[in-house]
């Protein structure tokens, strides 16, 4: 709720703060339990600074987030420790996210130990060892190392670790972008089968509306700092009302030639969210800009049937 991230930016020569990076700049949203929630943008836009911030990996500025009722921001440390076992995330990348020097056994078995959730080195094991099976890796990796495997292979090992606390949320921040394009599917159709055998709640971080397509219900769309369209999947592709969001969605190839449309080309890159542009963020770059769009924010509100969109367009 309202959630902020802001980073001080420090001269180089006093060493005092002289700008503030808006990465993550006022949004809200829910994830109700059971469901995905796709969380879309191009890179720099926010994404992974919300999901640290959500799990208090990062400080939030300003703004609250609610657990089961719990006001994540204001628990204690032992809290917190509790806490981690029901939120838990899955890094971009599988290569740096596991530990060299330990084997699959010890990645997968570190957070049982920490939370206290085996008592012997055998339980460990076992426990492990029906973890990998149901990533779809053999008890015969175990006592390997992360080089020893593919991309996707260290993914699954990722995912694995990810759930031997049996989590309720998990924060999957670019689980594929790492993978070949053909890895990619068999890592989110795992995802998806493991959401319903565990009743795993997702927040499904991508740069592109193509991966989310499949796995999510409700997909947000992020740029710069801001939540500009949130609405159900299905309707979000069909009905897209963000200039942004329709950008993004004329990026994805698109086999049928009836159903081409064109590519919305957008001016320049993302600015930066040092200063970000006044009024509506996107404006330097809209195609469809005009006269209110520079100078004052849109409103983030619904436009029918639990569509949030923010842009000036909608109230025309
Ligand atoms: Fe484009 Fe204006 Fe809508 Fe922003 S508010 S997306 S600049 S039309
Ligand atoms: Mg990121």
């Amino acid at each position: 709720r309202n959630l902020k991230k802001y980073f001080p930016v420090k001269s180089e020569i006093f060493k005092r703060t002289v700008a503030q990076v808006k990465a993550v700049d006022d949004i809200s949203f829910s994830v109700e339990e059971g469901e995905t929630l796709g969380l879309v943008g191009e890179s720099g836009c926010g994404k992974s600074t919300t999901g640290r911030t959500i799990l208090r990996l990062l400080k939030a500025t300003a703004g609250d987030v609610v657990f089961e009722g719990k006001r994540v921001m204001e628990l204690d440390a032992k809290e917190m420790r509790l806490l981690r076992r029901d939120m838990q995330i899955i890094f971009q990348d599988p290569y740096a996210s596991l530990n060299p020097r330990m084997t699959v056994a010890d990645i997968v078995g570190e957070p049982l130990v920490i939370h206290k959730l085996v008592t012997s080195k055998e339980e460990k094991y076992s426990k492990v060892k029906e973890i990998l099976e149901n990533v779809g890796m053999g008890a015969e990796y175990m006592n390997r190392y992360p080089h020893e495997f593919s991309g996707g292979q260290r993914q699954r090992i990722g995912v694995a670790r990810a759930l031997a606390v049996d989590p309720k949320l998990i924060i999957a921040d670019e689980p594929v972008s790492a993978l070949d394009v053909s890895v990619q599917a068999q890592v989110i159709n795992l995802l998806q089968d493991l959401q319903k055998e565990y009743g795993l709640t997702y927040l499904f971080i991508a740069h592109d509306l193509s991966v989310v397509k499949h796995i999510s219900d409700r997909v947000a769309v992020m740029y710069l700092g801001k939540i500009v369209e949130l609405t159900d999947k299905k309707e979000l592709f069909k009905n897209p009302m963000h200039p942004y969001t329709q950008s993004l969605l004329s990026a994805i190839p698109e086999a049928d030639p009836k159903k081409k449309k064109d590519r919305i080309i957008l001016k320049g890159d993302v600015p930066s969210p040092v200063n970000p542009p006044s009024g509506c963020r996107f404006h330097p770059r809209c195609p469809e800009a005009f006269e209110p769009c520079p100078e004052v924010e849109p409103e983030f509100k619904e436009y029918g049937d639990g569509h949030l969109a923010a842009c000036h367009l909608l109230n025309n």
